[in-house]
């Protein structure tokens, strides 16, 4: 049966519960995973250098925008609350997500910063989600370095990117577009190339691609932001993004066509494809 794996992105201080539920509670009304990746301390001057002006980053809201300092999840207690509880029913896979989420944040060759940068990450998402079992790292704009990648290797995590980081990782499978590889024994390699659903692109052509991706793969990773159906930061989602959105949904919750899963449970599958 063709898998669906939910990851959004960005998932900080910032982020309010209610904005994830208005995404997903669908998805978690009908008893499913979604995997999140999380930043442990947005750093609120963060600033977009590919995009022209140099724009803060969009995940971060208007009124905190421009700010030199970190913003801790831990102080966000609804949604750590939120998310842990949520984690305990089974309901989410917390991820890791960079540390600070500053611009291309692993692109760095520096062995000890990006270590630094795990420690302090993991040790702060495993305070403040208990229930949770973080076993998959998502990197900062879907741009890691190699070395930053042999430390993730190291360390047994799952990993989650884009194809086109993967050219000088010779120990990781060269695979493309929406697809899982083997790492090792009980590691493994979950490739996203397209961001479906994003406020750059006409609903109608997000809902298409989605839907397509659903029609011609094994496995497609369906990888949003949540901020992306509220660009830019408004209370309520955008109308014809979420209409979209929701018909996607209409799809891809149909229990007799797909089988949806979270990263860590579908290596721990992979890892013992006898036992189910
Ligand atoms: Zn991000």
């Amino acid at each position: 049966m063709p898998t669906i794996i939910f990851r959004d992105d960005d998932t900080s201080f910032f982020t309010a519960p209610g904005r994830l539920e208005a995404i997903y509670g669908r998805v978690w009304e009908a008893g499913l995973p979604v995997c999140l990746a999380v930043i442990p301390a947005f750093h609120g001057d963060t600033r977009v250098y590919w995009t022209d002006g140099n724009p803060h980053d969009p995940g971060i809201p208007p009124e905190h925008r421009g700010k030199t300092e970190n913003f801790p999840v831990s102080d966000n207690r609804d949604l750590c609350d939120f998310l842990d509880d949520k984690a305990a029913a089974g309901l989410v896979e917390i991820c890791l997500h960079g540390y600070t989420h500053t611009f291309h944040e692993f692109i760095t060759h520096d062995r000890a910063l990006i270590r630094q940068k795990l420690d302090a990450g993991m040790a702060m998402l495993e305070r403040v989600f208990p229930a949770a079992s973080v076993r998959t790292f998502i990197p900062p704009y879907d741009r890691i370095s190699p070395v930053a990648l042999e430390e993730l290797v190291a360390r047994g995590f799952l990993i989650s990117t884009q194809s086109l980081n993967l050219a000088p990782a010779p120990q990781l499978p060269p695979i493309a577009g929406f697809a899982a590889g083997p790492i090792r024994a009980g590691q493994t390699l979950f490739v996203c190339d397209d961001y479906l659903f994003s406020h750059k692109r006409a609903p109608t052509e997000s809902l298409r691609l989605a839907r397509r991706a659903l029609a011609r793969n094994d496995l497609t990773i369906v990888s949003n932001h949540y901020w992306t159906f509220f660009h830019p930061w408004r209370a309520q989602p955008n109308r014809p993004d979420y209409t979209a959105w929701n018909a996607f949904l209409d799809e891809a919750l149909k229990r007799d066509k797909y089988e949806v899963t979270s990263f860590s449970a579908y290596a721990v599958r992979r890892a013992a494809p006898n036992t189910c």
